[in-house]
């Protein structure tokens, strides 16, 4: 029996937890305020920060969206980003990625006040993590650690294999992997484009995490029973469906699923574990800055 994993459901957990903390805020006088910013005309990163923004609304935290022209200079956000440190109504900001060619992603990610940055991609907050003492944690490798907590997947002394080197995903993946305590301790492998001989690597896992980008790359031939599988992937491809495209992982799940003892679908995975964790790091953030203390599961 292979067990699908209910992404809905775990997130819908975290989010009444951090609903409650949200409440305590507000009643101590802080309501949690998240500021979105986009820069880009995709269609994909539209749709992602207004699920964002829609998710702060339900579960009373403040949202602020901002856009600006992806034609506009770069100090047109780093203007906006300025603001938005010194703004006291906003504790989180999220720059939603990917920007466009002529804006350094590093310099941008630098200029978020670190204590606001609830994507957790400052090189402050990176280092904290990679030293074990993470102030916030990226949202969806953290989503991907409350899922395995959830289904009841043990992490320590696990043969993990991460596929995918992204500073978003896979780097962050795999350092919150590598912690000492509850959903660390396991043994990482990851790989990525370079990899010799994927289809071993993939084989020899406990647990596969797939964060390639790559539209059904991993098939049931590439993976042994009983792997737990946790698809990260959200690939558009042509379909005849209406809106002209549907959403696949970068698994295979119909083969994968006749080997796996757990898989996350796409979607309703990984996906609603990220907007989750990303509310989480805002009421974190909120309690943070102001010294209210709220009990973050
Ligand atoms: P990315 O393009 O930045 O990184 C992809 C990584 O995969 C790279 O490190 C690359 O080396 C590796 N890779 C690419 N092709 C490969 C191959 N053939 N074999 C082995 N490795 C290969 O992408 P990302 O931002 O990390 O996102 C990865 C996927 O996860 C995308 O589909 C993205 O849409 C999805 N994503 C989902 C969520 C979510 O909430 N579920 C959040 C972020 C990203």
């Amino acid at each position: 029996m292979t067990t699908i994993i209910d992404g809905n459901a775990i997130a819908d957990r975290i989010t009444a937890d951090v609903e409650s903390c949200a409440t305590t805020l507000s009643e101590a006088g802080v309501k949690p305020g998240l500021a979105t910013v986009l820069m880009s005309d995709d269609g994909a990163s539209e749709t992602y920060v207004s699920m964002k923004q829609e998710a702060c609304e339900e579960i009373g935290i403040e949202g602020f969206h901002y856009e600006i022209d992806p034609d506009a200079p770069a100090t047109a956000l780093f203007e906006r980003i300025d603001d938005l440190n010194t703004d006291p109504s906003v504790h989180g900001i999220l720059v939603q990625l990917p920007l466009p060619d002529h804006v350094s992603k590093e310099a941008v990610l630098s200029r978020i006040d670190p204590m606001k940055d609830v994507d957790g991609f400052h090189p402050e907050n990176v280092g904290r993590l990679v030293a074990g003492n993470a102030r916030y944690k990226p949202c969806t490798p953290h989503g991907v650690q409350k899922i395995l907590a959830a289904e009841g997947i043990a992490t320590e002394g696990a043969d993990v294999v991460v596929v995918g080197r992204s500073d978003i995903v896979g780097k962050p993946m795999a350092n919150l992997l590598l912690q000492y305590g509850e959903g660390g301790n396991a043994t990482v492998t990851v790989c990525h484009s370079r990899t010799a001989d994927l289809a071993a690597k993939t084989r020899a896992a406990d647990i596969l995490i797939a964060a390639a980008g790559v539209p059904e790359m991993i098939d049931g031939s590439m993976l042994s029973e009983g792997v737990a599988v946790i698809d990260v992937g959200i690939n558009r491809v042509e379909a005849d469906a209406e809106k002209g495209y549907e959403l696949v992982g970068d698994v295979d799940f119909e083969s994968a699923k006749g080997k796996a003892s757990a898989i996350t679908p796409v979607p309703g995975g990984v996906g609603p574990l990220t907007i989750a964790m990303l509310m989480y790091n805002t009421a974190k953030a909120a309690s943070l800055q102001s010294g209210v203390d709220v009990d973050l599961p």
